[in-house]
């Protein structure tokens, strides 16, 4: 399986606005002769596995000796990261896709109605998951992409919100 960034690559930019609809053009235009249509690779983007914030969050965790598994799909949303013992499920989000309110959430300046519909889609998947999550019982939580750059600060953050929680009973 193909690997994609988090992040499409300098996203922060205005340039990269349109570098990405220049792409969903071509992917659209691409699609009758069979290459995958935009929504499979915007698609693509979103689901993405085993992305570099998520793997320095699978280290972090590790180096606290905390136990996980990976890609439940049993679980609502599939959470990158379950802490069975403590019922915690984590997912490790990308600012850009997951609309952090950081400035690396930055919006397409072409395809407006586009980026806003699937922007809101995506917000609006992951509130129903966390909802679905914790009605079975699992608590929630959620690590951004901009939060996996510091290693140290990382740690700290996965000791708060999971290495100090008790056991589920
Ligand atoms: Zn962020």
């Amino acid at each position: 399986m193909a690997v994609y960034p988090a992040t499409p690559t300098g996203a922060c930019s205005k340039r990269t606005g349109s570098k990405l609809a220049k792409r969903s053009a071509r992917s659209r235009s691409k699609t009758k002769e069979g290459y995958p249509s935009l929504r499979s690779w915007t698609m693509a983007q979103v689901r993405s596995k085993n992305t570099k914030p998520e793997i320095a969050v699978r280290k972090a965790a590790h180096a606290l000796g905390l136990r996980f598994r990976l890609h439940r799909k049993s679980l609502p949303g599939t959470p990158d990261l379950t802490f069975a013992s403590k019922r915690i499920a984590l997912f490790v989000h990308g600012c850009f896709w997951h609309r952090h309110d950081c400035d690396k959430a930055t919006s397409p300046a072409s395809n407006v109605e586009y980026w806003t519909a699937k922007f809101d889609r995506n917000v609006r998947r992951d509130a129903r998951n966390a909802t679905d999550l914790r009605k079975a019982g699992w608590r929630c939580v959620r690590i951004w992409e901009c939060e996996t750059k510091d290693a140290k600060k990382l740690a700290g953050i996965l000791r708060r919100k999971i290495a100090s929680k008790p056991k589920a009973l």
